[in-house]
């Protein structure tokens, strides 16, 4: 660390010794490298495994007892993934949790996608989160997910990402025929059934109808032994293709598809792996469908992650149900999703005083929720002075702010879920630019930054 002058700067890129400068490039390349990996929920959660596993975590539902030190994880669904790790204070005084969401914005494949249209083969999809549709055309994409078969096995696909690899498209109107589009609104400028991707134009020869569709067919068939109706059991997601990059000519960002919220995911899963000997039972918590209202099996809204920490109690030897909701009770989370950073361009949605900027950290809000607060959690005081004197006991900077101007729209993220079983909950995380767009931008100082600030986290929270 530098002098108490330097200190008092506020850009972390003036503020960060050699050292720290070489820290912060490993921390991104490898979570450029994590975004490579992981394109889709599924795939985050094997890549996590793999680091895990490599780190020391054994399969908590394989396991038969556990003492202090001991680390596992549940994975529910291949989807949704928590991390524990037993500290030595009673199990009762609750955890420190870290928690963010996987599944990102995209298109996903219908469950009968192939078809035919004046002799091009296209891919019906449906989007899934919110997106601005007209940014989905003419940018190339690729196909990531499963097929599984009737017979049970399991196809995993990923065509687009290698440099050899085929590419995907959605055609949008040639400008000199486009005088009435132009005209429509920005939502409706492209519509959500317009999204279908191309995907061929070769007909098989000795089919008289719908040979494009045919020669696509065919060659899945050869490929991947696939039949049509075996679209029926198949999670195909469809995401821009191409890897992480460093953006910037002084390199200081991070160009990507899925940064919300694996930046978070990320940095949270980073401090869980680097963090040893804690005191108090440390966890990480990285779940699907934020992007859909955190439903289903694999959503935060799920008992999954309750049943986890069921699981963990017992195999402690501590299992009640009151010890469960003591424990429960008794957390501490920060629920790390990502926060509109200020943008130059589109100054008139954001309240200047209440924004987060690019290099100054972490960001924490109080609250969250659109229109007077609605569906917000909302952090308590008491628990926000903890947090500020376990961060700057650990020097690591930090901001406050509010998504954009009130009223100008809003958002949720999974912390009033964990705040239901009565935890301290905030919301905090990175400052991105353009978030939900095919490429979104964020900060590497800000990435080193919350991964420094996740492991003060774990180590010191109380
Ligand atoms: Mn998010
Ligand atoms: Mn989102």
């Amino acid at each position: 660390m530098k002098t108490e002058k330097e200190q008092k700067k506020e850009n972390l890129w003036l503020i960060y010794d050699e050292e720290q400068l070489e820290q912060l490039e490993k921390v991104c390349t490898n979570y450029r490298e994590f975004l490579d990996a992981g394109k889709t929920e599924r795939e985050c959660v094997s890549e996590i495994i793999r680091q895990a596993e490599e780190n020391g975590y054994r399969n908590l539902y394989a396991v038969d007892t556990l003492k202090p030190g001991d680390k596992v994880y549940a994975a529910w669904m291949e989807k949704s993934i928590a991390l524990f790790q037993v500290g030595t204070e009673a199990m009762e005084k609750g955890m420190n949790i870290l928690g963010a969401h996987i599944d990102s914005p995209r298109l996903d494949l219908k469950q009968n996608p192939l078809y035919e249209e004046s002799g091009f083969a296209y891919f019906d999809t449906h989007y899934y989160g919110g997106i601005k549709k007209y940014q989905w055309v003419t940018v190339p994409l690729a196909i990531h997910g499963v097929v599984v078969r009737k017979d049970g096995t399991k196809e995993t696909i990923s065509i687009g990402e290698e440099e050899t690899d085929p590419v995907f498209v959605v055609t949008d109107l040639l400008v000199h025929l486009s005088s009435k589009q132009l005209e429509k609104k920005a939502s409706v400028v492209v519509e959500g059934e317009n999204l279908d991707i191309l995907i061929g134009s070769r007909p098989l020869d000795g089919e008289e109808k719908d040979a494009a569709a045919a020669q696509i067919m065919k060659l899945l068939k050869e490929k991947y032994q696939m039949e049509r109706e075996d679209f029926q059991s198949a999670e195909l997601e469809v995401v821009p293709a191409g890897k992480a990059r460093e953006c910037g000519l002084d390199r200081s960002m991070i160009l990507a598809y899925g940064q919300d919220d694996r930046i978070c995911a990320y940095t949270s899963l980073a401090a869980m792996l680097e963090v040893e000997e804690v005191k108090r039972t440390s966890c990480c918590i990285l779940v699907d469908k934020e992007e859909i209202g955190s439903v289903g099996a694999t959503g935060m809204r799920s008992r999954f992650f309750e049943n986890a920490v069921a699981e963990l109690l017992e195999k402690c030897g501590h299992f009640s149900e009151l010890k469960l909701r003591r424990m429960l009770a008794h957390s501490t989370m920060i629920s790390s999703d990502v926060s509109a950073a200020y943008d130059p361009m589109y100054t008139e949605v954001y309240d200047k005083k209440s924004s987060c900027f690019f290099g100054k950290g972490p960001v924490f809000c109080k609250h969250t929720g659109a229109r007077g607060k609605s569906g917000s959690n909302d952090a308590n005081a008491e628990y926000i002075a903890k947090l500020r004197k376990v961060f700057d006991a650990n020097q690591v900077r930090f901001q406050m702010s509010e998504m954009g101007k009130i009223d100008a729209g809003g958002g949720g993220t999974i912390a009033y879920i964990l705040a239901g079983y009565g935890m301290e909950v905030i919301d905090g995380g990175v400052a991105v630019l353009c978030m939900h767009a095919p490429w979104e931008v964020s900060s590497k100082a800000d990435v080193y930054e919350a991964y420094r600030g996740y492991c003060a986290f774990l180590k010191d929270m109380f």
